[in-house]
This record gives C-alpha cells, structure tokens and sequence, in this order.
C-alpha cells in the first residue's frame, strides 16, 4: 500500500495503538475500510500497558446506560476471544471483593444486592469458603466475599498486537515510533490530511483520535477542545517464581491479578492519592507490595519488577467520548475510562458507525458532541 501519493477512497488513520485504537482498528479492517495505524511508541506500550485490565461492569453503577455499555464490552470480548482465540490476552477468572470495615462492607453488599436485580452475576461467599477457590488467601473465615463469575482480567499488550497483527495480514499498515503532528482539513473543514513527525504526510479521508491520555492534544490538531481530567495511577508489577492466586480480586487495600506465569500486577486506588504528594515512585511500590503480601503472605519471597505510574484516558464528565464530530466532517473520538473493558464494544460500534454512518444507539450518552468544539 503506498502512502502519500495521492489520495484513497476511505483510508482511515487510526491515531494511537491502545486497545481502543486496535479494536477500532481491527473492525475496521473486517468490514473493508482501508486502514494505516499510526503510533508515536509501539503498539500496546502506553496506559493500555499499564493498567489493572480488569474486564467488569460491577464497578459502573454510577449510570445504568454506562452500566450496559460496560456490560455489552464483556460480551464482545468473550465474541472476539471466539474470532481470534483466547490464548495469551484473555483469562476469564471471576472477581472476588471483600473488604475489612463495616462501612466498605455494607456498601460492597448493597451493590452486590443492586446488580442482582440488574441480572448480573452476583455470589456471595464467606472468607472460609472463597479460601477454598483460592487457598493462598489470608482472610477471615467469616468475612461475606463477592464473587463476580462473569469477570475477567486481560493482558492488553498482547490483545493490541494479536489484533493489529490480524489487521496486517488483512493488508492495514502500520506506522509505529511516528507520531501525528498536524491534521489538515480542506476549504469545507473536512479532514485532509495527517503529517508525521518523520516528515511523511498522509492523504486520509477519515481520522480516529484514539490517542488515550494524550487525545486533548490530537483534538487540538482540528481545532477541538476535548477537556479531560487528570488522574494518574500507580501499578507495580511483580516476579513471583510461582503465581498464587488464579483470580482478579479486590482485597482490603490492595487490588491483585495474574499477568502471566510468574508475575502479578498490583494497583491500589488508596495508593494513587498519594501520588501527587511528591512521594517516591519506589516507595509506593513497596506500599503495594507491602499490602499485596498481607493478603497472599506466599508473596513474600516475590520482588518488584517494575513500577510506572500512569494517566486515565477520561474526558472531563468520567465519560467515554465516542463517535463523529459532526463540526469537522471526517474526524471521530475513540477515547475512554474503562478502555480495556470497553475496547471491543467501542470498536464494533464506532467501525460500524465509520463504514455504514449508523449511529447505535447504545453510545447516545457517551456522544462527543456534549463538549462542543
Ligand atoms: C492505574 C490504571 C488502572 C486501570 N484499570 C483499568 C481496569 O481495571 N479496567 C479497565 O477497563 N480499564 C482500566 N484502566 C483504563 C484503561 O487502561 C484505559 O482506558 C485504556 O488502556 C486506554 O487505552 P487507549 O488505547 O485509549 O490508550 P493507550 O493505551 O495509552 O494508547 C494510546 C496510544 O496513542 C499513542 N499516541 C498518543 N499521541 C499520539 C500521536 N500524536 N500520534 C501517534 N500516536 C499517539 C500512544 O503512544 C499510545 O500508544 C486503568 C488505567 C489506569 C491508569
């Protein structure tokens, strides 16, 4: 496929490498759009890379259409682990919850109850018995656990790449280590063109910001402000010669998942308020860890592998920003919160919405048009 040397009927180009840029991406490529992945880094390095990549809807009940959107997310992840196959990106564990004061508790429970009523999946274990599902949990006996069967846990990197790979070999183009600079548009505002920073200049007809927590910055290219929030987070990932526990789980504290044979991941949303207090990255880390081996003591002979912390992709209202922006004909927002969750749906969604212009309803709340350029 050439680049730059005059213009395609429908080339799209899919401006960050994510997951929500792959899932975009890849249903793209399916439904016949011709599609070049651009990226400043590689594909699947940035927060996609660092995140706790829980695959849930129990932590959305802030809005029931956010909930069903999260909801329908997990279904398209099981529907594309049947397309390409499972292997190495998508490990359906269940969740387990608890917490260790009376307050947590109940909320954790009136939730549990809430989502019950909204057909979720929803057990309720003691301490006693969730040790039996995994034994390397120090836990009182007693202790109401919930248990969310449904959910999952994803390794992002090697999502991102299975599916851009699959794009590939469909005849997508990938650009990595070059980042978009400049996005021009023609003399009735419609998208034009992408210039690189390698000097290349791409002629386009259609663009997708998918550049997560850099998106307000490729927004500015078409004169748009897409306002988002800052809100970093700090994960640790950690060696451990054996991996203990075969769930994601939100422990008092802590929250702990697999990442493979012999590492773990480690997140802590008590930890990330301490971030802008100027603390040492190290030293979170071993609070993380600190807390991580009260839990399963067996990772006590495990060590910190490495620590980043990383910004969520949120736009200002805690919403995703999905779809066309009717006031630069050309230009659409894949940009999400939740984006290792959501990525499969958005990526349905919007490629659909790219090739055939229907617009689903299902992201009529989530719509860029309510920040206005
Ligand atoms: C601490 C933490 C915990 C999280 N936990 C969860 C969780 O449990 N469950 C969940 O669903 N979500 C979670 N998230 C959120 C989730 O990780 C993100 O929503 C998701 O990874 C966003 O993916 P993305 O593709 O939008 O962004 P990214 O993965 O950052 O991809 C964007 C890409 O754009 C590229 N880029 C940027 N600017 C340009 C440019 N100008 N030109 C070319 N390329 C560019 C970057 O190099 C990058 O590769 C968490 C996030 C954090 C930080």
């Amino acid at each position: 496929m050439s680049i730059g040397s005059g213009k395609r009927p429908e080339c799209v180009a899919v401006i960050g490498v994510g997951v929500l840029g792959a899932c975009v991406g890849w249903n793209l490529s399916r439904q016949g759009a011709e599609v070049v992945f651009i990226d400043a880094l590689q594909p699947g390095e940035g927060v996609t890379n660092w995140s706790f990549a829980w695959v849930n809807a129990s932590n959305k009940t802030v809005r029931k259409s956010y909930f069903d959107l999260n909801v329908a997310g997990m279904a398209a992840h099981r529907e594309v682990a049947g397309t390409i196959g499972p292997d190495s990106w998508w490990f359906p564990s269940g969740h387990l919850r608890w917490a260790d004061d009376p307050a947590a508790e109940t909320k954790l429970l009136e939730t549990a109850e809430l989502l019950a009523r909204w057909e979720y999946r929803v057990e309720v274990f003691t301490g006693a018995e969730a040790r039996r599902l995994e034994p390397a949990l120090a836990m009182p006996g007693e202790v109401p656990v919930v248990c969310y069967p449904d959910e999952a846990w994803v390794h992002g990197r090697h999502l991102v790449s299975r599916l851009v790979g699959q794009a590939v070999e469909a005849g997508a183009e990938l650009r990595s280590g070059t980042a978009v600079c400049d996005i021009s548009t023609g003399t009735d505002g419609s998208v034009r063109t992408v210039a690189l920073s390698d000097g290349t200049r791409l002629d386009v007809d259609i663009v997708v910001n998918a550049a997560g927590p850099h998106a307000a910055n490729v927004a500015a290219l078409v004169a748009r402000q897409l306002p988002m929030r800052r809100e970093p987070g700090v994960v640790t990932r950690i060696d451990s010669a054996r991996v203990p526990i075969g769930r994601v789980m939100h422990a008092p504290h802590i929250e702990i998942r697999p990442d493979g044979d012999a590492s773990m991941v480690l997140h802590s949303r008590e930890i990330d308020a301490l971030i802008d207090t100027g603390e040492d990255p190290s030293e979170l880390a071993r609070m993380l860890h600190e807390s991580a081996r009260n839990v399963v003591p067996e990772l006590s002979s495990s060590r910190i592998a490495e620590t980043r912390t990383a910004h969520r992709p949120i736009p200002a209202d805690g919403f995703p920003s999905v779809g066309a922006v009717p006031s630069v004909p050309g230009y659409y927002e894949a940009v999400s919160h939740s984006g290792i969750t959501l990525g499969p749906v958005i990526g349905r969604l919007l490629a659909t919405e790219i090739v055939s212009g229907r617009r689903d309803a299902m992201l009529a709340d989530f719509r860029p048009e309510r920040f206005p350029s």
